[in-house]
């Protein structure tokens, strides 16, 4: 199973100003002057990837995929448009029927879908399935006049609306998913993605104040034998807590649940509009730090937590599991 990440921004598709990449892209340039190494492509690997390339503009949309044709998309955010151009130029539209999972229906996970281009080809069969049960409401809404000027009705394409079941496995084109509430208003549902074994959990939007066992319930099973989990981080820990009730976590919330369920791998994403790869890079060493006093903590006091892999999401990479 491949995941790609096509947006990972959170309520606006934003990305630092220009003027701010060409300081960035000068100050590079000067420290590869001072650089003992010669070539240029590889003084870039040597810098962090936020840096060179920035977090990305895109809302969230994510790709899951296992073959060429067994694959799901999870979210409508402006970076499916670019997803929906290359299953148009690819052909993967007409090869067999697309689906994707909506999480909920706020704007910064449907804007993208006005530009998804396989929604315009008679050939494409384009599902969407989501817990709550109006994605066809909600779609239609956002095709209306005067939000955008081509009707619904107008789209060549076979759409079909699916009403998940909570809790329980869905079989959705190969995979089996289980959706699970987050904290969000209105409401919000992760997916708990399987497929041969591996598990990606999918915890975005999310304000993640519940932490503890006995308060997640039901949903705890989203955290539990998963190999990668991408999870709300829009706030530093001060914003958090500057902001409740706003349906936004901290990376160092994500954490400590990883390492409480032996989590393998976790992604941190849904970015602030306002956050630079600069400002992300410093939360990241302070979560560093969070980090590592977790583990010296749990093994003086012998608390069982375990390691965990963990980055803060860049729109593009890919992670096979
Ligand atoms: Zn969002
Ligand atoms: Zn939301």
């Amino acid at each position: 199973m491949k995941i790609q990440l096509y947006g990972v921004r959170g309520s606006l598709p934003d990305s630092d100003q220009p003027q701010k990449r060409i300081i960035t892209t000068e100050n590079l340039l000067n420290e590869f002057s001072k650089s003992p190494i010669p070539d240029a492509g590889e003084f870039l690997k040597s810098v962090p990837n936020l840096i060179s390339g920035g977090l990305g503009t895109g809302t969230t949309s994510i790709y899951v995929k296992s073959n060429n044709t067994e694959d799901l998309l999870i979210d409508g955010g402006s970076g499916i448009r670019r997803l929906g151009d290359e299953m148009s130029s690819s052909g993967r539209f007409k090869a067999a029927p697309i689906h994707i999972l909506m999480t909920h229906f706020h704007w910064d996970h449907l804007i993208g879908l006005p530009f998804f281009s396989p929604l315009y080809q008679s050939e494409a069969e384009i599902h969407f399935h989501c817990v709550q049960g109006f994605s066809e409401e909600a779609l239609k809404t956002v095709f209306k006049k005067p939000f955008f000027p081509v009707p619904f009705k107008m789209l060549k394409s076979n759409i079909k609306f699916h009403t998940l079941n909570p809790r329980v496995v869905n079989e959705i084109n190969g995979f089996n998913v289980i959706p699970y509430k987050l904290q969000h208003p209105d409401p919000c549902w992760g997916f708990k993605i399987e497929k041969n074994g591996k598990v990606y959990s999918h915890c975005v939007d999310n304000e993640g104040d519940k932490m503890s066992r006995e308060a997640l319930g039901e949903d705890l099973p989203i955290y539990q034998n998963v190999d990668l989990c991408y999870f709300d981080a829009q706030y530093s820990v001060s914003d958090f807590f500057d902001r409740p009730n706003w349906g936004h976590s901290t990376a160092q919330i994500g954490l400590e649940i990883g390492m409480r369920e032996g989590i393998k791998q976790m992604l941190f994403a849904h970015h602030d509009p306002a956050s630079t790869a600069e400002q992300i890079l410093e939360m990241a060493s302070e979560l560093e730090v969070f980090y590592k006093n977790k583990l010296t903590q749990s093994e003086e006091k012998n608390l069982g937590l375990k390691p965990v892999k963990w980055e803060y999401a860049q729109e593009g990479t890919v992670f096979e599991l």
